[in-house]
């Protein structure tokens, strides 16, 4: 059996020593006789795995003891509504941050329920640069701040969390949660769909302050109000089982690689590689700001897009998968989320050393 290497955005790459301990453990968990996916989330086998993922997540992420972890379904898209919903309150409005694709559509959906004041938006630049904070335009009356850290299309990242003057900020961390280490009492929500940097897709994971649920707008479905999965412990229904199991393996897996600080070192020394090739090279290009280039993901153009067939077809010959670009931005992009081992940015980038050396 050969692995490739795999660049996806999502669903992504998933470290192998965990994909190897789930088909260990597939048929018969732990001397059970059975699958975890055949266990009634109810057993006590089965929600000592659940509280165990929690448990290493609050650990790894240093989550305050004030804020609950829900393990939801719905994808990081299902948020764009639970949000308004949950964290309107009596406001009439929210500020939005637009940086891109993922915070258009968070934008669109928020206008089904509030007026939304956009704080900034890189719009005027295509979106190849975050704002800086003397740009935003925060309403001290808005009921939440959003944004999204990473751009996962345009691969725009900040490198700053954005000072909001006591307003709860939200953010959509779907590709850069567990990146880096953050500060989570900076914020009022953190969501991530699963299939990016967490595990597989299908399970979607809130972080919240816990003063700011249990006030949903009046009507809106049950399964939407962060009140009814926190005091469910996230299992109001039959949550995504597997999922949860698989994402608690990679919290392991993350703290036996010495946790988020070291994973952000990692992160980052590959990122600065990658960028750096690009760079040196007027072959390839990143239109992104030096200061805002994301570190999962690294969209880049050829000189000539008529290679761009080539370039696909010979990184998967050279068993590089899934290089191509957004179809919304076009050209190539490598997404190098945690479970990219740093080997495989090495063979992107001599791959991409001997495609110049033949065609440039
Ligand atoms: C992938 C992604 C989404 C959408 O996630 P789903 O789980 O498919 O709903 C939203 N925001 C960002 C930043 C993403 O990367």
């Amino acid at each position: 059996m050969i692995r490739k290497l795999n660049f996806s955005a999502g669903p992504a790459a998933l470290p192998e020593e965990v994909l190897q301990q789930a088909q260990e453990e597939m048929l018969d968990w732990h001397g059970h006789g059975l699958s975890i996916m055949e266990m009634s989330h109810r057993s006590k086998e089965y929600v000592s795995v659940a509280e165990q993922a929690e448990r290493d997540l609050r650990e790894l992420m240093q989550i305050p003891d004030n804020y609950k972890v829900l393990f939801l379904q719905g994808g990081a898209t299902t948020q764009f509504s639970m949000i308004p919903l949950n964290l309107l309150r009596d406001k009439k409005t929210a500020d939005y941050i637009n940086t891109g694709v993922w915070s258009k559509k968070a934008i669109a959906e928020a206008k089904r329920y509030c007026e939304v004041n956009i704080a900034a938006t890189t719009e005027h630049n295509n979106f190849t640069s975050a704002p800086s904070q003397d740009e935003l335009k925060l309403n001290p009356d808005a009921a939440y701040v959003h944004y999204t850290p990473n751009e996962t299309i345009g691969g725009v990242e900040f490198d700053y969390i954005p000072e909001t003057g006591g307003v709860p900020l939200v953010a959509d961390m779907s590709s850069s949660i567990l990146s880096r280490s953050i500060d989570v009492s900076r914020f009022g929500l953190i969501y991530a769909g699963a299939q990016k940097n967490i595990g597989p897709a299908g399970l979607t994971v809130v972080i919240v302050r816990d003063d700011l649920i249990g006030q949903m707008l009046p009507n809106a479905p049950t399964m939407f109000d962060y009140s009814v999965h926190a005091a469910a412990d996230s299992m109001n229904n039959t949550p995504p089982t597997f999922g949860w199991y698989l994402a608690g393996l990679i919290f392991q897996w993350l703290k036996r690689q010495g946790g988020v600080e070291e994973m952000q070192i990692i992160n980052q020394r590959k990122a600065e590689k990658l960028y750096a090739a690009i760079d040196q090279s007027s072959f390839y290009a990143n239109p992104i700001a030096v200061a805002n280039r994301s570190w999962m993901n690294v969209p880049f153009t050829l000189a000539d897009a008529g290679l761009d067939k080539a370039f696909l077809e010979e990184a998967e010959q050279s068993g590089l998968l899934n290089l191509k670009g957004h179809r919304s931005v076009g050209g190539m992009r490598a997404s190098i989320y945690n479970a990219v081992p740093e080997t495989a940015v090495d063979s992107l980038i001599a791959f991409m050393a001997e495609f110049e050396r033949k065609h440039g």
